[in-house]
């Protein structure tokens, strides 16, 4: 379907401008027109016409780390550290079974699109039941299965769950070019050194790369350097891993020499800050990892630590935490934290998968809010309301590669009163099979 979306503003978060009374018109998946409303973008026969009068359009969020069936443990486990929080985690997962993963990512993609997040980056078990899912609702998404033993309901030994990931990677990699696979040992202590390299090895040998958590906790660091005489991320350099793994989760405690690290083999940072804020862990230095032009995206995590899927919240959250961090208002701008859930994810997808920048030439994935509510009018600043006026309830619109998926409360791509139904029932067996904390 080809497509003319007129909206009241339109915001480049790569340049950081708005533009007023501007159009985008879509053709064959992507954006072959975007800017100012003019003769040589006239509306063509055969496109369908969508006029947003208090419309603004912003490319569609990355969503840069989750576990995405986790939805059926939202307000599972509160008030627990991460070591406790973990440990109650991994009694409750290895009674999930294969549907059980599909529903809860049904819900999750449900969760998104109503919320304007066109694409996630996630790691978990049952990749296989995460991928029919993303291929039946047009989402974007790199999976990268997870490679650990602790609660893991689908593989008895880290020999299986890397079969596992093969698979996955054999079969669903490159998958409607909007679904890719990559390798998730869970962490440098759940994994260790030769397996790491191992998983390494292979995702260097498949032109793939690995997603993994980091320097999560201060617990996490001094065991690293008990154990290996190094902070972990110095470590991941020692044994040679380093340089294959693309997404790094968390990062909160980070010493100088790592973020050089960090900067020097290009790796992701994947912040999350309501969830390290709810897991009590500290909050990663955002500020100061942008000053280091080391690249930074903006995630949820799992539910079970957040315990929503909302990045319209996320933003918030992380403009204003570093501003009361630093007592100093000036540290982080609304700018820089719309492209940690835009453009700064371009990276985290292979070459022009998605792009969040909303310029010609890139496929077209698209957000609309409607600004025609009292929470948001007046409209001075488009840009400041992203982060501290707008919420989810405003999209209107959300666009995947030229395809609306959702539209006024209507999802396009799956049967949400079945998804909710299903999503209730199995969480409700999960916790009948599961013995109470
Ligand atoms: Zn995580």
């Amino acid at each position: 379907m080809d497509l003319v979306i007129d909206g009241r503003w339109i915001y480049y978060p790569l340049s950081g401008e708005v533009i007023n009374n501007g159009r985008i018109v879509i053709e064959e998946k992507k954006i072959i027109y975007s800017g100012p409303r003019g003769k040589e973008s006239d509306k063509k026969a055969g496109h369908e016409y969508y006029n947003f009068e208090k419309g603004l359009v912003i490319p569609g969020l990355i969503n840069a780390h989750t576990h995405i069936p986790m939805t059926l443990q939202r307000g599972i486990s509160e008030n627990k550290s991460l070591q406790t929080w973990l440990q109650h985690i991994w009694s409750i997962e290895p009674n999930l079974l294969p549907e059980d993963a599909y529903w809860g990512t049904m819900l999750g993609i449900a969760e998104m699109l109503a919320g304007g997040t066109i694409g996630f980056n996630d790691q978990y078990f049952y990749s296989d039941q995460i991928a029919r899912a993303i291929h039946e609702t047009g989402i974007k998404a790199v999976l990268a299965p997870s490679i650990f033993f602790a609660g893991n309901p689908e593989s008895n030994s880290m020999e299986e769950a890397f079969k596992h990931a093969k698979n996955v990677h054999d079969k669903w990699n490159g998958n409607n070019n909007r679904l890719y696979v990559a390798f998730g040992p869970h962490a440098p202590y759940t994994v260790g050194k030769e397996w790491f390299q191992t998983i390494a090895n292979e995702a260097r040998d498949r032109g793939t790369n690995i997603h993994t958590h980091l320097n999560e906790t201060e617990y996490e660091v001094n065991e690293s350097q008990k154990t290996h005489s190094l902070r972990p991320i110095e470590w991941m350099d020692k044994i040679g891993v380093l340089e294959t793994i693309n997404s790094a989760a968390h990062c909160v405690h980070l010493s100088q020499a790592e973020r050089d690290l960090l900067k020097k083999y290009r790796v992701n940072v994947l912040h999350c800050p309501k969830s390290n804020a709810k897991i009590g862990t500290g909050i990663a230095d955002t500020p100061r990892l942008l000053k280091e032009n080391i690249n930074v995206c903006l995630a949820t995590d799992g539910q079970a630590s957040n315990n929503k899927l909302d990045m319209f919240e996320e933003m918030s959250f992380e403009a204003l935490i570093h501003k009361a961090v630093y007592k100093d208002p000036t540290v982080v701008t609304s700018t820089e934290v719309v492209r940690m859930a835009t453009c700064n994810a371009q990276t985290l997808f292979p070459k022009n998968c998605y792009s969040g920048t909303l310029l010609e030439n890139t496929r077209a994935d698209l957000t609309v809010l409607d600004l025609d509510s009292p929470g948001t009018t007046p409209v001075i600043d488009p840009v400041s309301h992203l982060c501290y006026a707008i919420g989810r309830e405003q999209v209107v619109m959300t666009i995947i590669d030229g395809s609306i998926v959702y539209q006024n409360g209507k999802f396009l791509t799956l049967d949400i009163t079945k998804v909710k139904n299903e999503a209730q029932r199995v969480t409700n067996r999960l916790l009948e099979t599961t013995s109470s904390d």
